[in-house]
């Protein structure tokens, strides 16, 4: 009986170790570009059916996009949303749960209602304007009314309020393919859609190496490598899309939802990583409008870690300096006051 048990473990060890070698020897690395959510999506990913992994991670993007959270496309559920009271998917009332639990976590710093707030300052588009006061109160007075109905599977609007997902979609795009990529027993995974980057290195080695862009540099150009062994990976900053007046104020699109005004937390950039995407994404988002300090207990609800960049160049972080390297003269390690 013993001797039977001895074989049978000996059996699953050679058959384990064959499954490994096989995996190692023929995996191979499907890599694509193309667009969705008005960015670029790069897909790096090496498994055996990495091929068919980047095949279903493009297409649940483009449906992601297009069927859920955009809300341009009139085949989109949260179009569907902001035009009427539509009856929405279950998949959607979960991301709006976790969502609106993010704007109460962040005592409102992250709100998905600023959509009109958006389109009243129209910044990244040739509309872009300062709006008046009068405007600027309409559009966010009642941005935290959207409500969730779970009986009748539909979200109740204040008036004037729409939702706008843009803050989060990137993020919630890395999760669906976090998801496929492990389904398919895939061994690494890189996915970038736009500021948010998915790193998944279940039969990786060594750490993945993330360069922090410099935010007042070229878009090539880091002030910071951040080692980590995996996560999600997404930045909020100021530099990406703004305006100027005639007089030479800068106007950027992450609003402050209690001023109705771009952030002004003394930061350029936040970098947060965790394990949910849509986490990372919301909280870059949330922490960029905080300012530091008011951000440790949200980083710490999340089990998150951020780096942070203030406009005096100091890069601010809650990662030990083992895992974070400054690489420009022109930045310096600051420390949480
Ligand atoms: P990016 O989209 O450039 O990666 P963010 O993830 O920080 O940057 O999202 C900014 C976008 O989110 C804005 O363009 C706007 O659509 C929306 N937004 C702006 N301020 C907020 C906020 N306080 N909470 C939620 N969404 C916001
Ligand atoms: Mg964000």
């Amino acid at each position: 009986m013993k001797k039977k048990g001895v074989v049978l473990a000996a059996v699953a060890v050679v058959i384990l170790a064959a499954v490994i070698v096989c995996d190692s020897l023929f995996s191979k690395t499907a890599s694509d570009t193309f667009l969705a959510m008005s960015t670029a999506v790069s897909l790096d990913i090496t498994g055996i059916s990495s091929e068919k992994a980047a095949e279903q991670i493009r297409q649940e993007i483009i449906r992601l996009d297009e069927k859920l959270l955009s809300r341009t496309n009139g085949n989109s559920e949260i179009y569907a949303v902001n035009n009427g009271e539509a009856k929405i998917s279950d998949e959607l009332i979960l991301l709006l749960t976790v969502l609106k639990e993010i704007e109460q976590e962040s005592g409102g710093a992250f709100c998905i209602g600023v959509a009109q707030l958006t389109d009243l300052w129209g910044i990244g588009t040739e509309n872009a304007r300062v709006p008046d006061e009068a405007e600027i109160k309409a559009a966010t007075e009642n941005c935290y009314g959207w409500t969730i109905d779970y009986g009748s599977k539909t979200v109740h609007m204040p008036e004037g309020i729409k939702l706008d997902l843009g803050a989060v979609g990137k993020g919630i795009a890395c999760d669906y393919a976090c998801k496929i990529a492990s389904d398919l027993k895939c061994r690494e995974s890189v996915v970038a859609v736009g500021g948010s980057v998915l790193l998944d290195g279940t039969g990786k080695k060594t750490a993945f190496k993330v360069g922090i862009r410099a935010p007042l540099g070229e878009a090539n150009e880091y002030c910071a490598v951040l080692e980590i062994t995996g996560g999600c990976v997404s930045t909020s900053g100021n530099y990406e899309r703004f305006f100027e007046d005639e007089n030479g104020n800068r106007y950027h699109h992450i609003f402050d939802p209690s001023t109705g005004y771009p952030a002004d937390s003394g930061l350029l950039s936040v970098t947060v990583v965790t394990e949910s995407g849509a986490i990372s994404d919301a909280l870059s988002t949330a922490c960029f409008v905080l300012g530091i300090e008011k951000s440790m207990p949200l980083l710490q609800r999340y089990n998150a870690n951020a780096v942070f960049i203030t406009e005096d160049k100091e890069i601010i972080s809650t990662f030990t300096s083992d895992n974070l390297e400054i690489t420009n003269d022109s930045y310096t390690l600051g420390e949480v006051k």
